[in-house]
């Protein structure tokens, strides 16, 4: 088998490895690379065949992460493209929200520990801990040679004990290993990300500080992170409010233990921006489906104090006319580079001009350099190559067996 990364052997975003034997071509993960565009052709990968009639079978999507299948569009309707089962619901979820929907034309779907054929290549699914849910790391087995992708990967999140048991079960004789290296350059080798328990009880304490609504802003997707903010909610007798996307990513998880739209202590709004959007895709049974609590702006302004609501910038002009951001305060539980761009220092002005601080409560959805280091010596691959990593050299300085790859490159791996 060899192996082409055609992007992120030096870059975090735009992931896509292509993998060939006997004839036959696989890839794993279409991303966009960040701050990419479907459209600007300078991004796409040079993949032989990718609209369709070719020998290449497929493509394999670690998570519904964007950096990990934007791109996927660009293939054909007839090339099958392989998930996991919950990561396929959540992106039909997402569609009539999102201004550039994908859904893949022939999905085959997988579960933790599924393996599915394309060809020569068998791929098994191992389920880990991420801030996208549903993640997966995929392990590839072919013409005697094994792969394992680690895709995006922590061991801090609620799913840790997946990424313990895989220490303890790591799978055997991998000869190649891609491994995420997100936070090269971003943390010190020495120390540790806070784990998703932190962050509900950091939400605890500011939510126990705060006399008006909380506006936390937060990526619904990240269900780990829903959890937290549900949990703290029901500690400090709070109610959530989400809006109708969230309400349909949560439905998409089809997870019992995942908060809902109709239990207690949620409520769903509706904001002004979202009602466009469910007429312009026809989808009035999605308000149908989650009336069970919804609310409306008058009630928005009497539960206020006693809310904390899942924000985001373009609902303000809403909550601006429901008045009900007096002693309000802003939590932002995400990437805090948005901050810093034009869009996020603009949102900046305009709390500061009504008076919200801004406090901040997260945690990183990727491994710290120590918990990676753990996972490459329990697996112990033949060779060890980083991927979505900006310093992949200072792999060289923490891990054995490293082989520094460029993007576009063919390699093979050593049988
Ligand atoms: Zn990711
Ligand atoms: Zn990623």
């Amino acid at each position: 088998m060899r192996v082409r990364i055609h992007r992120g052997t030096q870059e975090i975003g735009g992931t896509c490895i292509e993998l060939e034997t006997e004839g036959a071509r696989l890839l794993l993960d279409l991303g966009l690379p960040l701050d990419g565009d479907l459209s600007d052709t300078a991004s796409h990968p040079s993949i032989e065949g990718l609209a369709g009639d070719s020998n290449l079978l497929g493509l394999v999507l670690s998570h519904g992460h964007v950096d990990h299948w934007g791109l996927a569009p660009l293939a054909g309707p007839d090339l099958p493209v392989a998930l996991g089962a919950a990561t396929l619901r959540i992106l039909q979820a997402a569609a009539p929200f999102v201004p550039r929907p994908y859904v893949p034309a022939r999905p085959i779907e997988f579960t933790n520990g599924s393996s599915v054929q394309f060809g020569p290549f068998r791929i098994t699914a191992h389920l880990v801990d991420h801030s996208a849910y549903d993640a997966h790391a995929i392990e590839v087995e072919a013409s005697g040679t094994r792969l394992f992708y680690s895709g995006d990967i922590r061991g801090h999140g609620r799913k840790a004990g997946l990424f313990e048991k895989m220490l303890s079960h790591p799978p055997k004789d991998v000869d190649v290993m891609l491994i995420e290296g997100s936070s090269f350059g971003r943390l010190d080798p020495d120390r540790s990300f806070p784990a998703e328990a932190e962050v509900e009880q950091r939400f605890v304490e500011l939510f126990r500080q705060t006399k008006g609504l909380a506006l936390v802003a937060a990526s619904a997707q990240n269900i780990d992170r829903m959890v937290s903010l549900y949990r703290a909610c029901k500690r400090t007798g709070r109610t959530l409010i989400i809006d109708l996307y969230t309400a349909e990513i949560l439905r998409a998880t089809e997870n019992a233990r995942i908060p809902q739209s109709d239990w207690q202590n949620v409520a769903v709004y509706v904001p002004q921006y979202q009602r466009v959007q469910i007429k312009r895709a026809a989808r009035f049974d999605l308000i149908e489906r989650h009336r069970t609590n919804r609310i409306f702006a008058e009630q928005l302004f009497e539960i206020a104090p006693k809310s904390a609501l899942l924000f985001r910038p373009a609902m303000l002009d809403d909550l601006k006319h429901a008045a009900s951001l007096s002693g309000a305060v802003a939590i932002w539980s995400q990437w805090d580079g948005y901050l810093r761009q034009d869009r996020g220092l603009a949102l900046v002005r305009e709390l500061s001009s009504l008076d919200i601080p801004i406090e901040d409560a997260h945690t990183s959805g990727h491994a710290s350099i120590k918990d990676l280091k753990r996972l490459a010596s329990a697996i112990a691959p033949k060779m060890l190559v980083p991927i979505h990593t900006y310093a992949p050299a200072a792999f060289l300085d923490h891990f054995d067996a490293v082989a520094l790859k460029h993007d576009g490159e063919w390699w093979d791996i050593p049988a």
